[in-house]
């Protein structure tokens, strides 16, 4: 089938849609018009809200159940899955709109689907995600910030630390935004780590607490956090996906891709299924709609191809990568593609992993798994830390998946930022010290 849009649409496409979506209506179930209702609604009125929107767990335990939700979750349903439908012995989490919830029970029931109920009002958790009110003048880690919010914080920082902060522009996006990158640095021939944050768009903690990190970097007195400011370089992209980032601010809060626009109905590429290594090789669809669509091309996004030169041109000297996501807490390593191989150093890999695990866990009881992408998550192909990994030839590389393990999910509370960016510091200590042990940095 030809595979139309997911969320809402600008004024201009409405007309189009509602044409599709009668076509719909004679040619498919009667639940896809309904669905196509209530996103012309949503597109009417800007920003999406989820009154009464129901959260389910799904548990996938057979190839047949796999391949219909893989079909539901890449086609113009309205349905939002949180998750891609990887593989069998997985489960996903998928938004469901009021009118819908009926008939996806149905569904399920007649597949034997295994499914609960999460929550019945998503919106009442988006309520939650931020405080009433800014309790601070400027820029903290008490509230989400937008783009620009961010990026003005950075000037002022580098205009506050002159000799140890600077920033550049590493590329523009599809819709001509700046990708900024900040290097902190104390002294000349330090080892160098890269981070990038929110490549996903609706993962807005990353970029919360990366900022946190950073400001930490800068002014605590701790020895161990002096000891790994002052002793590496360190290359942050905050937010590799800003204009994926902008768009969950002003119109649809669980956006994920980036914005590129492939036809009249379909928008955003997966950048994290676009690098150019094991391209499309498991876990990624291949129709523009879905959530996980690895592009045209190896690199077609802009963005990916402004970071893979960047790091290019920083690569000889970097031991550590670091791709901070969420969520579902874990630390993940190389690989995630279909059937590959054991990494060359995956011991190595591991226990630098799982030394940082312990350490975080010690902080407030929150467990991290630590493993390979396709062990310990789910497989995954095109993704940026296989990329740092094999082609950037970063011998230690992590995707961090931050809080939580299901509760708030993408939509975490604000109030949740400053312990989860203390975990994370605490991660990046024990990591460096163990990569030290090991004779990495
Ligand atoms: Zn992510």
């Amino acid at each position: 089938m030809q595979s139309f849009f997911r969320g809402p649409l600008t004024d201009g496409k409405l007309v189009v849609h509602r044409v599709l979506c009668v076509k719909m209506e004679i040619k498919l179930a009667s639940v896809f018009l309904l669905a196509c209702a209530l996103t012309l609604l949503s597109a009417v009125h800007g920003k999406q809200r989820y009154e009464n929107y129901g959260v389910y767990k799904v548990d996938i335990t057979d190839p047949g159940q796999l391949t219909l939700l893989q079909g539901l979750e890449s086609s113009p349903n309205g349905y939002t899955f949180l998750d891609y439908p990887s593989g069998v012995n997985s489960s996903v989490e998928v938004v469901i709109a009021p009118g819908d919830k009926n008939t996806v029970e149905r569904l399920f029931k007649k597949h034997s689907i295994p499914s609960t109920l999460l929550t019945s009002n998503l919106q009442q958790i988006l309520d939650k995600e931020r405080p009433s009110r800014r309790k601070l003048e400027g820029f903290g880690w008490e509230d989400y910030y937008t783009l620009e919010e961010i990026y003005e914080w950075i000037d002022g920082m580098v205009a506050q630390y002159p000799s140890v902060l600077s920033v550049s522009t590493i590329g523009q996006t599809y819709e001509g935004r700046d990708m900024k990158v900040i290097k902190l640095s104390y002294k000349a021939g330090n080892v160098g780590i890269f981070i990038d944050a929110n490549i996903h768009a609706r993962e807005w903690i990353t970029s919360a607490t990366i900022t946190w990190v950073l400001n930490e970097l800068l002014t605590s007195e701790e020895p161990s956090v002096r000891f790994i400011a002052e002793n590496y370089d360190w290359y942050i992209v905050p937010v590799a996906n800003p204009d994926g980032f902008a768009y969950t601010h002003t119109t649809e809060r669980l956006w994920r891709k980036t914005r590129t626009q492939h036809n009249l109905l379909c928008y955003g590429t997966d950048p994290n299924r676009n690098f150019n290594f094991q391209w499309n090789n498991g876990g990624t669809s291949t129709t523009p709609c879905s959530d996980t669509y690895s592009g045209t091309a190896p690199e077609s996004e802009v963005e990916v191809s402004n970071l893979t030169t960047f790091i290019r041109s920083i690569a000889a000297t970097v031991k550590l990568s670091l791709s901070i996501h969420s969520r579902g807490q874990y630390i993940l390593f190389p690989f995630g593609y279909s059937n590959a191989p054991r990494a060359y150093n995956y011991q190595d890999l591991m226990q630098v992993g799982q030394r940082a695990s312990v350490e975080i866990y010690k902080l407030y009881q929150k467990p991290y798994r630590v493993g390979t992408t396709a062990d310990a998550l789910y497989v995954a192909s095109g993704i940026s830390v296989d990329w740092a990994y094999a082609v950037g030839g970063i011998p230690l590389s992590y995707t961090y998946e931050l809080r939580d393990q299901g509760e708030f999910g993408f939509i975490l509370p604000a109030e949740q930022i400053v312990p989860n960016a203390e975990e994370l510091l605490e991660g990046f200590v024990a990591m460096i010290d163990e990569a030290r042990v090991l004779g990495y940095m």
